[in-house]
């Protein structure tokens, strides 16, 4: 599928400079920062800085050079915040189904208490 990118979305706006963040760390590529509504006492959220909706979206046309940087971002910060002995889950969510909010790729990165079983079970 073709995916159409907003750049008005929430994390347009923070890359941009227009809104502030809690940032954990930047890269060239990559930027982390602290989500605004935690659900977890380590509740960081990883994005590209280029305009990809979804995980599909940046594996079908980031460059090798974003990917690299992207992914050794995620592992950077589990290491900064201390999470890779006692554990974390990375979440992101994509799409209707998936329940994104913000049309920007993001990974959720939650730790630091017992996060129960991946999903719920619904309906
Ligand atoms: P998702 O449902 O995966 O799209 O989640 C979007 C996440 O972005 C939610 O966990 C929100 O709490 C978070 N969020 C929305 N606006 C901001 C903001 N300005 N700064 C940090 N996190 C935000």
């Amino acid at each position: 599928m073709a995916y159409a990118y907003d750049d008005q979305n929430v994390f347009a706006k923070i890359l941009r400079g227009e809104i502030p963040n809690d940032t954990v760390m930047e890269t060239e590529h990559s930027l982390a920062f602290r989500d605004i509504q935690p659900q977890a006492p380590v509740h960081v959220l990883v994005i590209p800085k280029g305009p990809y909706v979804s995980f599909d979206h940046f594996a079908q046309e980031a460059s090798e050079a974003e990917i690299v940087d992207y992914v050794r971002t995620v592992g950077e910060v589990c290491r900064m915040e201390g999470v890779e002995e006692q554990g974390f889950r990375l979440i992101s969510n994509a799409g209707r189904d998936g329940v994104q909010e913000v049309p920007h790729l993001h990974v959720h990165v939650l730790a630091g208490r017992p996060l129960g079983r991946m999903l719920a079970r619904a309906e």
